[in-house]
């Protein structure tokens, strides 16, 4: 299956959850940045949407974005020094890379753009389309997903997690990332995937 093709199966148990929580109970839709900030990693097949995502961008949105997610390395070479491309997550170290995550929380995402909304939303990647709602695997294991402002939300603070049959997203997933892998990507972030993205085939003349 193709990663394009399994990322709707995630936005599906959203609406779910969402229309059986009620009208206006989550309050999570496109144009809505609060979990939109800090570095978080991000999977091959993920890294590889982001960069197709950057391809689809106009000239100019995506200098823009890349001007951003430049600007977001300096500040991760700020923390770890030694990093570098391709800014891949696993090479980091879990450590370093929690170190990086706290340290730079309140950094927005590079793919926000100057109104504020997400410049790659239709391609954005699995975890961006997990916050905002609990999730209960098969298992019975529940993932929060927290949402940074469902406090303000209390009706939406106190909602059951979702059902999702997880061992399947993921097996589905991990095929994916195997093609991802096989293609030189690998785990990273928002703006090493983008600062990685080929550059787009120069437009002929005329
Ligand atoms: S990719 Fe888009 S949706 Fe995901 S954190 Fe960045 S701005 Fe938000």
């Amino acid at each position: 299956m193709k990663y394009r093709t399994l990322l709707p199966i995630l936005d599906q148990w959203f609406a779910a959850g969402s229309t059986r929580a009620g009208p206006g109970v989550v309050p999570c839709r496109a144009g809505c940045t609060a979990c939109c900030h800090g570095p978080f990693d991000i999977s091959p097949a993920d890294a590889r949407l982001v960069a197709h995502a950057v391809d689809r961008l106009d000239a100019d949105q995506r200098t823009a974005l890349h001007q951003r997610a430049e600007a977001q390395l300096a500040r991760y070479r700020e923390v770890v020094p030694a990093w570098g491309p391709p800014w891949d997550v696993a090479a980091l170290g879990d450590e370093a890379f929690d170190d990086l995550v706290e340290t730079l929380a309140g950094l927005p995402c590079p793919a926000l753009g100057a109104d504020g909304a997400c410049v790659i939303y239709a391609h954005r990647p699995a975890t961006c389309r997990m916050i905002g709602l609990p999730m209960v695997n098969e298992d019975g294991d529940i993932l929060e997903n927290t949402c940074p402002i469902q406090g303000n939300f209390p009706e939406y603070a106190v909602l059951a997690p979702v059902p999702f049959d997880l061992e399947q997203f993921e097996s589905e997933a991990e095929a994916c990332d195997d093609g991802a892998m096989d293609a030189g990507w690998g785990i990273t972030t928002v703006a090493g995937a983008v600062a990685c993205a080929p550059a787009p085939a120069p437009q002929a003349p005329g």
